[in-house]
């Protein structure tokens, strides 16, 4: 304040005439600077949701890496909260999307299962994160895999995105394709909203320039971007002149892959702050499952893996950073769920009004982020797909698969899941039986199932897990091999 002032004072001394005009004009510029700084400071903050698909645990710097390049991610989440103890809603890439953009357990709406017999897609009832914030003034898109159906009625531009850029399936090569997966209305195909669309180069890097097109055409007003590549899930291409920086390397696909990705968020953050909105912006990172079986990555030391209800299925590399409010680097153990970024969002864009109308089974992270409220945001998480279940009660974690014994684990002595405590606990076995009861009283059944194929892998794949053995088999081909060495 003091040198404007002293700036008036030494006009008035030059410039007699006119000077209670003057200062009159000079006291509204000072009274607009300030009211003006006090609107900035109330102004909403744009959310950038980076969903990345099949990630690992392990696979970042930030994470613990050592042979993964990520510069910029580690960059971005030195400045972070970092969420040691964060999950998302499923192991697999569909329902996990499903909870993240309604914030509620997918399995209100019978969204459990990944794409398979039956497949409906979104339940067109629900509201996405999106469509709360255009009435609160955003600007919305989405960029990338969408995977929430394929009814025009579920299309991106129909559930709140007023642009899009990215496929509708679950998954798409790296590269156009002119004959496979971008032939003509193929559900892998990319689209710019309703226009499919040929694209040059390497599709992270096109995403990631996507992104920075649309940050600059939106800088003048708070938006919500929902950045959702499909790396680093199959099929495990990269560019050649990635391939090239990492030859010899143990895990070259995935470490070129990853690499391109990093270079993606590290090109965004850069055009944030030329525009001067960094220090505003909200980005949460994710990834929408575990590390996958198929895809070089580790979820070390966590057990298990993608489509699983071992920790290394549904527990995720998980930050938020927004320079406005984390200056330094903060661990935050207490467990978080992407469920809550609905109601942190909807906090965040102050829509407090809407978020107390709203269902939700997330809550704010805010209070925690700036550290007037302490401890686990929730008590309990559950998972369900179809036979297996698991619920996670302060330390405790109860794995329950249909035909198979039941797992109780303390991941606080045994965050490997490997020791069975059922025996030592009962009364906690018993507490966490009845709570997964009733945490199911109010969840439909699935409206779709993946098939007898996969629901023999999953209960395969379990019974290996439960038993701590080496995994026997782990997709539809492994099976049919099994099967026949097995009837031999
Ligand atoms: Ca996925």
């Amino acid at each position: 304040m003091k040198p404007v002032i002293a700036s008036i004072h030494h006009h008035k001394k030059y410039y007699c005439i006119g000077s209670v005009l003057l200062s009159t004009i000079l006291a509204s510029i000072v009274l607009f600077n300030s009211s003006f700084k006090t609107e900035a400071r109330k102004t909403k903050p744009n959310v950038i949701v980076i969903l990345l698909d099949d990630a690992g645990y392990a696979d970042f710097g930030f994470m613990g890496s050592k042979d993964l390049q990520t510069p910029n991610i580690d960059q971005l989440a030195n400045k972070s909260i970092i969420f040691k103890d964060g999950h998302v809603s499923a192991s697999v890439c569909s329902p996990s999307r499903a909870g993240l953009l309604t914030g509620k357990y997918q399995q209100r709406f019978g969204y459990e299962c990944n794409e398979g017999d039956g497949y409906t897609g979104m339940d067109n009832s629900q509201t996405l994160i999106p469509q709360f914030l255009l009435q609160q003034g955003y600007a919305t898109a989405a960029f990338g895999k969408w995977h929430l159906g394929f009814e025009a009625s579920q299309h991106p531009l129909k559930k709140g995105f007023q642009y899009y850029y990215g496929f509708l399936s679950g998954g798409r090569s790296y590269f156009y394709q002119p004959k496979k997966d971008d032939r003509d209305g193929a559900k892998n195909a990319l689209f710019e909203n309703n226009t499919q669309v040929k694209f040059n180069g390497y599709l992270t890097d096109v995403l990631g320039d996507k992104a920075i097109d649309y940050i600059q055409k939106n800088k003048h007003q708070p938006f919500f971007m929902y950045w959702a590549p499909n790396a680093v899930h199959t099929p495990m291409e990269a560019s050649e002149n990635d391939m090239k920086l990492f030859e010899n390397h143990p895990r070259q696909k995935l470490a070129a892959m990853t690499f391109a990705l990093d270079r993606a968020v590290g090109k965004m953050v850069n055009e944030l702050k030329k525009q001067q909105i960094f220090d505003n912006t909200i980005i949460i990172f994710l990834s929408d499952n575990g590390g996958a079986h198929n895809n070089q990555s580790s979820n070390l030391p966590l057990k298990g893996f993608k489509g699983n209800k071992y920790e290394g299925g549904q527990r995720i590399p998980f930050f938020i950073s927004w320079p406005k409010a984390i200056q330094q680097k903060k661990i935050f153990n207490g467990l978080v769920s992407s469920l809550d970024i609905l109601a942190t969002v909807l906090d965040a864009a102050g829509a407090k009004t809407t978020l107390q109308k709203t269902q939700t089974d997330g809550v704010s992270l805010l209070p925690y982020i700036y550290g007037t409220k302490k401890g686990s945001p929730h008590e309990q998480l559950v998972w369900r797909k179809d036979a297996a279940m698991a619920i996670r009660y302060k330390q405790y974690k109860l794995i329950h698969v249909k035909q198979l014994e039941d797992r109780l684990y303390n991941l606080e002595k045994d965050p490997g899941e490997s020791k069975d405590v059922k025996q030592e606990q009962p009364a906690v076995y018993k507490l966490m039986k009845e709570k997964l009861n009733q945490w199911q009283i109010d969840k439909q059944k699935p409206i779709w199932t993946e098939g007898a194929v996969w629901d023999t892998i999953t209960l395969m794949i379990h019974d290996d897990l439960m038993n701590n053995r080496k995994v026997r088999v782990r997709n539809p081909e492994e099976l049919q091999n099994f099967k026949k060495k097995n009837i031999q």
